[in-house]
C-alpha cells in the first residue's frame, strides 16, 4: 500500500532500488544504500512480480532510483499495463516513462532543475523549522497547475512537528499533509 502523498492508501507494489548517495542523515532505508550482486533481479522477472500482485500499480523508488537508466524497465512494465510510479529526490535525471513523479526534495543532495517542471507531485520532509521556508522555495520552481504540494513529518519529529505542520497548512492552503500511513498499520 502507498502510505505517502497523493495516493496514499492505494494499492502499489513496490521496488526498492539498492543505491543512494544522497545521505539524509534521518533516512529510514538506509538499508537500500549498498548495492550487492545477491540482490540482483532480472527485469523480467521484477514485471512479473509486479503483475502478480494484482495491484496494477507500481512505484519505483529506492535509495535514489534515478541513479539508473530506467527506460528498460518501464518499458516492459507498460506492455504489462501497469501504472508506474517513480519516487525521486531529483538529484539525478529521471530516465524512464512515468504516470507520476514524485519528487522529494533533498538539502543533502539539491535536485536537478529539470526536475522541477515534471513533478507531479512535491512532498517536503519536515526536519526542523527552517523547512517550512525552504519548502516554499522548492514550490516556486514547481508548475503550480500541475505539482501538488505536500508536507510530511519527519517520522523520528512527527509528535513535534504534526501540530506546526497543520497550522502551517491552514494558513498556506496549497500544501497538503502526508503521513507515513503505511507505518501505522504496520507495513514496513
Ligand atoms: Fe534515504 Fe531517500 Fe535520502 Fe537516499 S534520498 S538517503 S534513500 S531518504
Amino acid at each position: 500500500m502507498q502510505g505517502e502523498g497523493h495516493w496514499n492508501g492505494t494499492a502499489s507494489y513496490f521496488v526498492r532500488l539498492a543505491g543512494c548517495d544522497v545521505g539524509c542523515v534521518w533516512c529510514d532505508v538506509k538499508e537500500s544504500w549498498e548495492v550487492t550482486e545477491k540482490q540482483f533481479v532480472t527485469l523480467d522477472e521484477v514485471v512479473t512480480r509486479v503483475a502478480l500482485s494484482g495491484c496494477g500499480r507500481v512505484v519505483i523508488t529506492g535509495g535514489e532510483p534515478a541513479i539508473y537508466d530506467l527506460n528498460a524497465l518501464t518499458m516492459k512494465l507498460k506492455k504489462a499495463d501497469i501504472k508506474i510510479h517513480v519516487e525521486t529526490s531529483g538529484a539525478y535525471p529521471v530516465k524512464g516513462k512515468f504516470d507520476w513523479i514524485c519528487l522529494s526534495p533533498k538539502k543533502f543532495l539539491p535536485p536537478v532543475p529539470e526536475i522541477y517542471a515534471q513533478a507531479d507531485e512535491l512532498k517536503i520532509i519536515i526536519f526542523n523549522d527552517s523547512d517550512f521556508k525552504w519548502a516554499e522555495i522548492e514550490a516556486a520552481k514547481c508548475d503550480p497547475e500541475k505539482t501538488k504540494f505536500f508536507l510530511q513529518a519527519e517520522w523520528g519529529k512527527k509528535e513535534q512537528y504534526y501540530s506546526k505542520i497543520v497550522s502551517y497548512i491552514q494558513a498556506n492552503p496549497k500544501w497538503r499533509l502526508s503521513l507515513q500511513t503505511h507505518k501505522y498499520v504496520q507495513i514496513p
